[in-house]
């Protein structure tokens, strides 16, 4: 499977529809310790790149990362906007090889991650989407290092991905909205980290398909 742009179309298809099942559980999670916007401030993001999905798949990946991230930038509000604006800005800037291979992805995406860090001024362990983010960074790498096979990379990249939702749980909030609550942050999921998660999930049974039956 070669990695283009051309994936982009089912990919966000895939998440728009994946995020408007999950729309309320998203924003009861976002209620219980934010603002509950969350969901609707993605959706919009989500709206803006489902019109441009066509004109992206003819781009190359600096291209087309550098568009998705102005128009999440410019779509979506909240905390999370500029996160993903940033995110895949930086993505733009990392991207090399065209089209990627498994390394040259985990070196862009880690970069991308790295950013987010930065404009965030969070670390792991403080109960956001980076806790998705980067110990799906962190397989990435080590998955590449091992050359393994990219069926199993996208089953194992998905468990790190729900694994990382997961153990925001019983973390404190120090980052966000989130913060002002406390110890009461305890207990309850990050909204950015499940649709992350939902996100990531998404992607990878868009690719697994394209694995078993290349269009
Ligand atoms: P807002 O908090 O401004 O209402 P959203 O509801 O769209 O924005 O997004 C909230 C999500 O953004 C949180 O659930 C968390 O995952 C993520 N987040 C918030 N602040 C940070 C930060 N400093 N670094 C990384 N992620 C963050
Ligand atoms: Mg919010």
């Amino acid at each position: 499977m070669t990695l283009t742009p051309a994936l982009l179309p089912p990919i966000i298809e895939a998440i728009a529809e994946v995020i408007e099942k999950n729309a309320e559980e998203i924003t009861a999670l976002d209620q219980a310790i934010g603002d509950g916007d969350h969901v609707i401030n993605l959706q919009r993001g989500i709206q803006a790149l489902m019109a441009h999905r066509d004109d992206l798949s003819q781009l190359d990946w600096v291209a087309a990362w550098q568009k998705i991230g102005m128009t999440l930038m410019t779509a979506v509000g909240g905390a999370s906007g500029s996160l993903y604006g940033t995110l895949f800005m930086a993505l733009s800037k990392a991207a090399r090889e065209q089209p990627l291979d498994l390394q040259s992805f985990a070196n862009t995406f880690t970069q991308g991650v790295e950013a987010v860090k930065q404009r965030g001024k969070a670390v792991a362990g403080e109960k956001t989407m980076l806790d998705v983010y980067i110990p799906v960074a962190e397989y990435l790498q080590t998955a590449a290092a091992n050359s393994v096979a990219l069926p199993d990379v996208l089953a194992n990249v998905s468990r790190v991905a729900i694994e990382g939702m997961e153990s925001t749980r019983d973390m404190l909030a120090t980052k966000g909205r989130a913060s002002f609550l406390q110890e009461r942050s305890l207990g309850h999921i990050d909204a950015g980290a499940k649709t992350g998660q939902l996100m990531i999930c998404a992607i990878n049974e868009v690719l697994s398909r394209q694995l078993t039956s290349p269009a």
